[in-house]
């Protein structure tokens, strides 16, 4: 789907959904649904714990009003203690942006041509939401591929150490599968057609659990790199070593001297058995690919930057669209890091 046609289909979501944005209590309604905005009967006053009452200011604050003390007169912003807290940005605007926009990925160029809102402060937005799912991303890959496998099955494979392995029919149910490959992620061309810069990413597909790792290695899909990536994201068990799939490319003979159990796949002879192939992660590459992730001048030889939008990636591969603004809620509501750090 090109840009534009995607930009035309969102804004008919747009339009249906402005419709109930622009009500400021219906936004903090739904803020407070999330936890992202405290309940009115968790503003406390700091000095005599007594109940804060609102004041409507419609005038003076953003958010037309502030919860005030009848004991001190001390006042407090609805934000405090939210991630809100410390921007200028009216929560309506905040709302539509974070919670709509970046949701069905309409443009920074849409935005600015369709509603004239500022390039540079969707811009931040964005980029703090990125970052945001980026690192909840990254805090489960802590979890390793195939240890839920060697989990599920270590008491049998307890019993399993007691016979010879001549006894043991087809031990492999106890070795967790999974499948490597790299692709070529972003590529990058000057004017003259001189490669600029260019991005290698790795994937791992864990086939038990179906869970995946993705991770941008820069230019080079160097040996050391990739060993690296593997011992610390693959989980192996000596005694029942992790299969591992990869193709013939060379960068994965060390898999064997690591003690993983290494099955290359040839390409050029087509698909052989069910179980001899890297066919998910290969799809997970085409759906990566269609996702247009590196488009809008996108140029950078920064590898953060690239794991970033990889990480964005994989969190809207692996949610279904309607749930995606709910479990954004869930992860802002989780990292309390303000939008304000970012500005
Ligand atoms: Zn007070």
């Amino acid at each position: 789907m090109s840009r534009r046609t995607k930009d035309i289909e969102n804004f008919q979501k747009i339009d249906k959904y402005l419709m109930i944005s622009h009500s400021q209590e219906q936004v903090i309604d739904q803020l407070r649904l999330w936890g992202l905005l405290k309940q009115h009967h968790e503003m406390l006053c700091e000095e005599c714990n007594q109940q804060m009452r609102w004041e409507v200011d419609i005038v003076g604050q953003i958010d037309a009003g502030r919860y005030r003390c009848y004991g001190c007169k001390k006042s407090i912003s609805l934000r405090k203690g939210s991630i809100f807290f410390g921007s200028q940005m009216s929560l309506p605007f905040l709302f539509r942006v974070m919670f709509h926009h970046f949701i069905y990925q309409s443009s920074i160029e849409y935005l600015h041509s369709s509603f004239g809102l500022d390039y540079k402060t969707v811009g931040r937005i964005y980029a703090y939401i990125r970052m945001v799912i980026s690192t909840s991303i990254e805090e489960s890959y802590e979890q390793q591929l195939g240890e839920e496998h060697i989990l599920e099955y270590s008491l049998d494979r307890l019993r399993l150490d007691r016979l010879s392995p001549e006894e043991v029919d087809d031990h492999t149910k106890y070795s967790p599968a999974v499948e490597i490959d790299e692709t070529l992620l972003t590529h990058f061309k000057n004017i003259d057609g001189k490669t600029q810069s260019q991005c290698w990413a790795i994937g791992i597909y864990d086939r038990g659990t179906k869970r995946h790792i993705i991770k941008a290695v820069g230019k080079n899909r160097d040996e050391a790199i990739i060993r690296d990536l593997v011992i610390r994201y693959v989980a192996n068990d000596p005694l029942y070593p992790t299969r591992v799939y990869t193709d013939h490319f060379r960068s994965y003979n060390f898999l064997a001297n690591e003690g993983y159990e290494h099955i290359k796949i040839n390409h050029s002879k087509g698909y052989g058995r069910a179980a001899n192939t890297t066919n998910h992660i290969e799809s997970l590459w085409s759906e990566l690919k269609s996702m247009n992730l590196f488009d809008s001048g996108f140029n950078t030889n920064d590898i953060d930057l690239v794991q970033i939008r990889i990480n964005e990636a994989v969190w809207r591969m692996t949610r279904k669209e309607n749930d995606l603004a709910v479990d954004l809620a869930e992860i802002l509501g989780s990292v309390n890091t303000p939008l304000q750090q970012n500005y």
